[in-house]
Parts: C-alpha cells; structure tokens; sequence
C-alpha cells in the first residue's frame, strides 16, 4: 500500500521498541533485568488514587473541555506561581494527553516546511520525528559529555541561520540527566532573544534533582523570554502516572488557543478521570518531592559507582533525571550491537544511545530497585571481562 510521504523520515521508538523486545523475553521465562525503563517505579500517590475511584464512582465519565476543565488549568497556574514565580492564567494553559502529545500539538502549530528546529544532542528521540511530521528539518547541536552535556551559548549561536524558528530544551535531560544552570540558561536567554527565536522547554524532569543542584525555568528570567517560551510539563514522570496520560503547556494564549483546536480535532480532552487525578497530583505536598529525589540520588550512585568499575565505560554522572547516560566506546561496539548482544547474552535491557543521536552511548535507567542496579550491572561487567 502507499503511505503518505510523511511518514517516510519517521522511525519506530527505539527506547519502545527494546523495552518491548525485553517484556517479550521476560514472558518466554528468561530473566531478564531491565534498565530501559523510562518511567518511575514507585505507586500513584494514594490520594490521586482516590481522587480517580471518586470521578469515576461520581459519573465523571463524560466530554470535557477539549483544553482541560477548568480547575486543572487552574490549577496548573497554581504550581508555575509556586515552583517558579511564573504568572499564566488559564487561557494561556492547555492540557493534553500526556507531554508528548503536547510536544506534537505545540509543533505542529509552530512549525513547518522550511523552518528549522535546533535541538542540542543528544536529544529525547521524539524531538526530530515530531519535526519531521510537522515538515520542518531537526538541526542537531552536539553538547559533549566533558562540557556535562550542556548546550553552550555559543553552540546555538553558531546553530542559528535564518530558516531557525524552535530551539528546544530539556533540563533536567532525557538521556544525559545534564541540568542547566542559571548561568547557562540566562546565557541561552540572550541568544534566544537576540535571534527572536522560540523555546520550547521540556521541564518533565524537574523535580528529579541530584547532587543539590536546582532546577530554573528560562520562562522566569523577564517577560521577553517568557513570552517567547513554552513550558512543557506533566504528571508522568513527577507522579508516576505514566499510563494516566496528562501533559501541558503553558504559554502564548494565541498559540494556546490553536493546539486547543488542533485537539478538537484529533483527541478531543484528555481523560476526564485522569485529569480530576492531575489535580490531585499538583496538590501534593512538598516533602512528597523530596522524598523520591533521595531515593533516586541513592540509586544513582550505586549505578555510577558499580559501572565506574569496568575501566571500559565511562558513565556521566547525572545531575537530574533518572537515567546514567553512559560513553561504550572502550568495548569497540556500536550502540546497537551493545544492547542486543547485551540483551540476548545476559537477558539486561539498556537503551542504544543512536536513537538519541550518539552511538557511542547506551542509556541506563535507575528507576528500578538497588537490588537489581547490583545484579544487573554485575551481569554486565562479568559480559565485559568476556568481550
Ligand atoms: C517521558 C518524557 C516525556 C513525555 O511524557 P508523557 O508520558 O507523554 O507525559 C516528554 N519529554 C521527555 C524528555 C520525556 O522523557
């Protein structure tokens, strides 16, 4: 059958498709241990769990605004004040189902054929698929792991040409757990401003902080950034409800308005129970957060710490986010042939760093228990002694 052209420059998921690979082997009765995870491992909170047994024993089964109801987009407003000082009202949030679907509205209303999108790499593996729907070209940006991943000022400068519309940006980031700094961010700023270009900033990690480092929204820098700017935000990563599907977006109300009609016609509103459980969600208290940070700190230095042994690896040692994005270039393989070999060999699952633009990389997640950070890497270094 002929496909639409469209779809020629998109790839299968390849974080998707090697989770899938692993669930399958784990179901053959292998036993697999897997760090492709890309979502966290602990339980809903339990007062979102009851939020969603209420809206659903109430009825609350129905249509809702195709934006979101009222309340969440309120609520929303609620947490950019209280996280950082940011002031949105409603009209300028719209809630969608899950952050990539609000990543793909956000870009298929900004975008198009002839415009660029400049996207520092590696880089979460939607980012160029999405530009590609949207007929526009990715730009990759390299960021180097000795620079600790981070997108320098000059770099994007260099990256702008007239075509350049969208920069986007991740920090904490999927998958080099990098995080900007102030410094780094209001350095960004002047380039962004100066080149009248348009940030979209994916901030769905950041509550996972490592190390004492802090997480700052470009958007609060002065209203000349904020309203070129788009935060993109969830509940997935944050709350653990991945399979809930809420994201949103806050920003120019014009543009707002769009991906809501955009959303008219393709989904309509995201699930009315799960969003009663977003707001639920944001109205969790704070030591909530800390409480998951400390547990992953620790989790991500058994990682480190157990995979700094192997003197063929050279892993980044994330400041946020829950992934140990890890340099193989010592083993002579490609990201590929790592992973699959790996996968098939000693039944662990990690992610081939290609599908974030570096094949000298493979992605581990640390979102799963310390005993199998112990087992697993331990599998890995006794296939590396072999190799
Ligand atoms: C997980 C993830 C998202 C999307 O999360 P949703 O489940 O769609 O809300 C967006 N950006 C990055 C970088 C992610 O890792």
């Amino acid at each position: 059958m002929k496909i639409a052209g469209r779809m020629a420059k998109v790839s299968p998921s390849a974080t998707l498709g090697l989770t899938s690979k692993a669930k399958e082997m784990k179901a053959q009765g292998h036993p697999v241990i897997s760090f492709g995870a890309g979502e966290p491992d602990f339980d809903v909170p339990a007062p979102v769990k009851e939020e969603g047994a209420k809206a659903l024993a109430s009825g609350f089964t129905k249509y809702t605004p195709t934006s979101g109801i009222p309340e969440l987009r309120e609520e929303v407003c609620k947490k950019f004040h209280a996280d950082q000082g940011l002031s949105y009202k409603p009209e300028n949030v719209v809630i969608s189902c899950g952050a990539k679907h609000s990543l793909y509205n956000l870009i298929q209303v900004l975008c198009e054929a002839g415009d660029e999108v400049i996207l520092p790499t590696p880089f979460w593996v939607s980012y160029p698929e999405m530009t590609y729907l949207a007929g526009a070209t990715p730009v990759m940006v390299p960021t180097y792991q000795e620079e600790g991943f981070r997108l320098t000022a000059e770099r994007l400068r260099d990256a702008v040409t007239p075509k350049s519309k969208v920069v986007i940006l991740n920090s904490p980031s999927n998958p080099t757990g990098a995080v900007l700094s102030e410094k780094d961010l209001r350095e960004l700023m002047e380039v962004i401003v100066e080149k009248n270009l348009i940030c979209i900033s994916d901030e769905i990690y950041e509550y996972y902080l490592y190390d004492g480092s802090k997480h700052f929204c470009i958007a609060s820098f002065g209203e000349e950034i904020k309203k070129r700017t788009f935060v993109v935000n969830g509940t997935s990563k944050s709350y653990s409800m991945t399979g809930l599907r809420i994201g949103y977006t806050a920003g120019d109300a014009d543009v707002i308005k769009k991906i809501g009609i955009l959303q008219d016609h393709s989904t309509s509103n995201p699930t009315s129970i799960s969003q009663k459980m977003a707001v639920a969600a944001l109205r969790m208290p704070m030591s909530y957060r800390a409480d998951v940070r400390v547990l992953f700190e620790k989790r991500r230095d058994l990682m480190i710490s157990l995979l700094k042994k192997s003197d063929r690896l050279k892993p980044f040692v994330a400041k946020g986010a829950f992934y140990t994005f890890c340099d193989i270039e010592k083993t002579g393989l490609g990201s590929d042939v790592f992973c699959n070999r790996l996968l098939e060999e000693k039944f662990v699952a990690v992610i081939p760093g290609k599908s974030f633009g570096s094949d000298k990389h493979v992605r581990f997640s640390f979102a799963t228990s310390e005993k199998d950070i112990e087992e697993g890497i331990g599998r890995l270094s006794e296939w590396l002694k072999r190799l």
